[in-house]
């Protein structure tokens, strides 16, 4: 850090800060875990000064050859890791990743003049009159994927993203008697509106989904079954998540995220199969632009982590203690949304507390437990102060944790709950967002989550 503190000193102490954060709390956001020294160092680097636009050996900078070197070995570790026929690593984000597999099912699937045009040259050298060509010949393609209340992402055809303005989307969801997805409602769905990709993964859905079933639908209906396993791809490439429950044998493409349960660095990735591998490959420059060569080289170090017969342990190890958690939760009372987990996360319903989610996200991060406040199926509370709180499992496994202390971080989280109280307003009605909590407990509970 005194390289950086020469510099610019505030950057430094930011960094410094940080490190003390994620050290002193109890880290439980199910999106984040810790990477590896061996990972943050690979990032860390002289790759990222380099250009590399286009794809292995086919480059359109010259002087690529290290660049080759780690995107081939990242793309070599995912294929045999997740058993894909193809792997392009380049994307930046989870969010990149959908917009490459987007584009390369309408490539594949759509007969468009105007896109073969566009895709032989750059997006930028397109005339309104040729893009205008290009939108009325994609338009109206149908997106259909898990809704935003019972655990989808935004960037499955939902208006906060671009893809809600690409595509035509409807929702399937979850049974609200059990919480688990209703495969039947959903194939009635897919039956009617007949859209062009199928949409599954999650990103606060607590259970397994059947992917076998979903390929059934989507064949059934002419759709590509695209699987965003952004959240779960640790369990998959740990090989918890085996048979009907990994997507990669049953879905034409799956995209991930490198840095949730799959802990490698910040970044996105597709997997496919061959009939699709062209029509990704033009991922940049059609979507993305140049490679991060740096973060690639991380996604290499990370992935043969993952290949290493320890990494199967943690991801067993992931599940066991969100299972421990979720048991510790209920022990004490807790609502959770469909009773339980099968994965990392749980979702806990707090209305039985008295708070809204907003409230007791606030709490818990007062009390050095950091959470995220996510909605819950049909939540009378909408999106922005929602009724529950997502727990995860992975950061605190990589750090060692076991089902022992997941017990105690539910004692922890259930005794913040239970002291925090919404705030009253002077004409008596109970505020979303304000709240009482006595600072000396919140202390406490932070200095027990250190010592753990
Ligand atoms: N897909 C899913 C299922 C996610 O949960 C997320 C992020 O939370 C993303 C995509 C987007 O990833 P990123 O933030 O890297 O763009």
């Amino acid at each position: 850090l005194d390289v950086v503190r020469a510099v610019e000193p505030r950057v430094a102490d930011a960094i410094g800060a940080e490190i003390e954060d994620q050290r002193a709390s109890l880290k439980l956001i199910a999106s984040e875990n810790y990477a590896s020294p061996a990972v943050l160092l690979a990032m860390g680097n002289w790759l990222s000064d380099k250009y590399a636009e286009g794809t292995v050996g086919r480059r359109f900078y010259a002087g690529c050859r290290n660049v080759d070197t780690v995107e081939s070995l990242a793309a070599e570790h995912a294929r045999a890791l997740f058993g894909a026929q193809h792997a392009y690593v380049q994307p930046h984000s989870g969010i990149d990743a959908n917009l490459v597999a987007f584009w390369a099912v309408l490539s594949q699937r759509v007969e468009s003049p105007a896109l073969r045009r566009a895709e032989a040259r750059h997006v930028n050298d397109l005339s309104e009159q040729e893009w205008a060509e290009l939108r009325a010949e994609l338009g109206n393609q149908r997106m259909l994927g898990m809704s935003l209340d019972t655990g989808g992402h935004l960037t499955h055809g939902f208006r906060p993203n671009i893809s809600g303005k690409m595509f035509e989307q409807r929702s399937y969801g979850t049974d609200p008697a059990t919480g688990l997805i209703d495969y039947d409602a959903l194939r009635a769905t897919a039956r009617e509106f007949r859209p062009l990709i199928l949409v599954a993964g999650y990103s606060a859905y607590p259970r397994l989904v059947n992917f076998r079933l979903m390929r059934e639908i989507a064949d059934e209906v002419g759709a590509t079954l695209m699987v965003d396993m952004a959240h779960f791809a640790g369990l998959v490439a740990g090989k918890v998540l085996t048979g009907d429950f990994d997507p990669v044998p049953h879905a034409q493409i799956v995209t991930t995220t490198t840095h949730k349960s799959l802990r490698g660095p910040r970044g996105g990735m597709v997997l496919c199969d061959d009939a699709l591998a062209e029509h990704v490959d033009r991922g940049c420059p059609m979507v993305l632009g140049g490679p991060l060569p740096h973060v690639m080289a991380a996604k290499a170090v990370a992935f043969a982590e993952a290949r290493r017969p320890e990494f199967q342990d943690y991801a067993r190890r992931v599940v066991d203690n969100a299972q421990a958690l979720a048991e510790g939760l209920l022990r004490r009372g807790a609502t959770l949304v469909t009773g339980g987990t099968d994965n990392h996360l749980v979702l806990a319903d707090v209305s039985g507390y008295g708070l809204t989610g907003r409230q007791a996200e606030a709490a818990l991060l007062d009390s050095g437990i950091v959470t995220n406040r996510n909605a819950v199926p049909q939540d009378p509370n909408g999106a922005w102060y929602t009724s529950g709180v997502r727990i995860g499992t992975p950061a605190l496994t990589t750090r060692g944790l076991g089902t022992a202390e997941m017990d105690e971080v539910a004692e922890l989280i259930d005794t913040v709950l239970r002291g925090t109280t919404a705030r009253v307003s002077g004409g008596g009605e109970p505020s979303k967002a304000q709240y009482e909590l006595d600072p000396a407990l919140c202390e406490a509970i932070a200095r027990r989550g250190a010592d753990l």
